[in-house]
């Protein structure tokens, strides 16, 4: 990951309430709490939560990476904007010569550009192999969950199997035996990059000896061989609204496979299957229901009991007169979601027999004679 305009307008540490000189323990100590408190599972529908949950974890990302740390401190360094000195445009950052940085002799008017170049370990930039030295970005997994129809319209907290690379859990993801640490890269004294002046500018490239990772691993983690990485299988909690439908796709954001070389971790996409109800139909947030009336019901009118999804019935007044096909609205007996419920339609369907008794049959006939025209005389014919 390259360095981010972010870095120069947030302060990770106060972020992560530690002070610039904590040391990668407390820091992770001081995440750790913050992500337990914060986390969207132990706070639903809480977004104040959720966005500092997101700004916890990124300032993590950065100052609890003993790669990225370095890169931040220094970025924070050279300052925010480097006021009357190069003569940047405003809004954008100047590097004159001779500026905070020492020795960093920049003059870009995009930030990021810049930087995003200077600092480019190849892999996901510039068309180089996927899997490139430096932080790599966890894999997007994705996985199926099967629900029942009320589980899918009433929503349920559940969670899914998968086999995936988590941090590794006899290094903690660092790569080091345990004991033993990472020691500083010498050739690039920590910064993943190394200088390489040209006149005006002074362009970086990752340092071969680290790949870019400003540390290396003299004792080798014996359970990951120093990747940081096990695959193993896990749990993972899901939580799914009310009202999903069958082939959906959830994101969890950063339930992923874990990162590499302290790069953050995918996202895990939950594909929903929704098993078919025998009774319910879903039309979005409402729910169908057919329900077969008789001939003499339809025609004279009656209190129709019907079922609903909570189990509770209803009783339904078809008047006298009703069609076949015709639509009954129940309101809020629907899908239950946020914004609301929708509701449950109940069409009526006229069931006509198969069979008739002989006295049913003379009844039918007796009633039909009483007809004197046809529901067709407007065809004509
Ligand atoms: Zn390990
Ligand atoms: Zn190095």
């Amino acid at each position: 990951m390259a360095p981010q305009r972010e870095w120069f307008e947030k302060d990770y540490y106060k972020i992560l309430g530690v002070s610039d000189t904590a040391t990668a323990k407390e820091i992770t100590k001081a995440y750790r709490k913050l992500a337990r408190e914060l986390h969207p599972d132990a706070n639903p529908d809480n977004p104040a939560a959720e966005d500092r949950f997101k700004e916890v974890s990124a300032a993590y990302d950065v100052v609890g990476d003993e790669s990225k740390r370095p890169e931040y401190d220094e970025a924070r360094r050279m300052g925010p904007v480097g006021a009357g000195l190069g003569g940047g445009a405003p809004g954008g950052f100047g590097f004159g010569t001779g500026g905070p940085g020492g020795g960093q002799n920049f003059n870009a008017t995009d930030l990021n550009d810049l930087l995003g170049g200077l600092f480019s370990r190849g892999g996901r930039r510039g068309g180089g192999p996927s899997r490139g030295p430096g932080p790599q970005r966890g894999d997007d997994l994705e996985t199926e969950l099967h629900l029942t129809f009320a589980d899918a319209a009433k929503g349920i907290e559940t969670s899914v199997n998968l086999t995936s690379e988590v941090g590794c859990s006899t290094c903690l993801g660092s790569g080091a035996k345990p004991g033993t640490a990472p020691v500083t890269c010498p050739q690039c004294n920590g910064r993943g990059v190394l200088d390489d002046n040209q006149g005006f500018f002074s362009f970086s490239t990752p340092c071969p000896q680290c790949a870019g990772r400003g540390s290396l691993i003299t004792d080798p983690c014996p359970t990951c061989n120093g990747t940081g990485l096990e695959h193993k299988r896990r749990q993972v909690k899901v939580r799914i609204p009310a009202g999903v439908k069958d082939g959906q796709r959830i994101r969890l954001k950063g339930r992923g496979g874990a990162g590499r070389n302290g790069g953050p971790a995918g996202d895990l996409y939950v594909v929903t299957h929704v098993a078919p109800d025998p009774l319910f139909g879903r039309d979005g947030d409402n729910l169908t229901l057919v329900v077969p009336v008789t001939f003499s019901e339809a025609a004279l009118g009656t209190k129709l009991k019907v079922p609903t999804l909570d189990g509770a019935p209803v009783t339904l007044k078809l008047p006298a007169g009703t069609s076949s096909g015709r639509v009954f609205r129940v309101k809020g007996k629907g899908v239950e979601t946020r914004k609301g419920a929708g509701d449950l339609l109940v069409t009526v369907e006229v069931a006509v027999p198969t069979k008739l008794s002989k006295e049913q049959k003379a009844a039918v006939e007796a009633l039909a004679e009483t007809f004197t025209e046809t529901p067709r005389d407007h065809l004509g014919v």
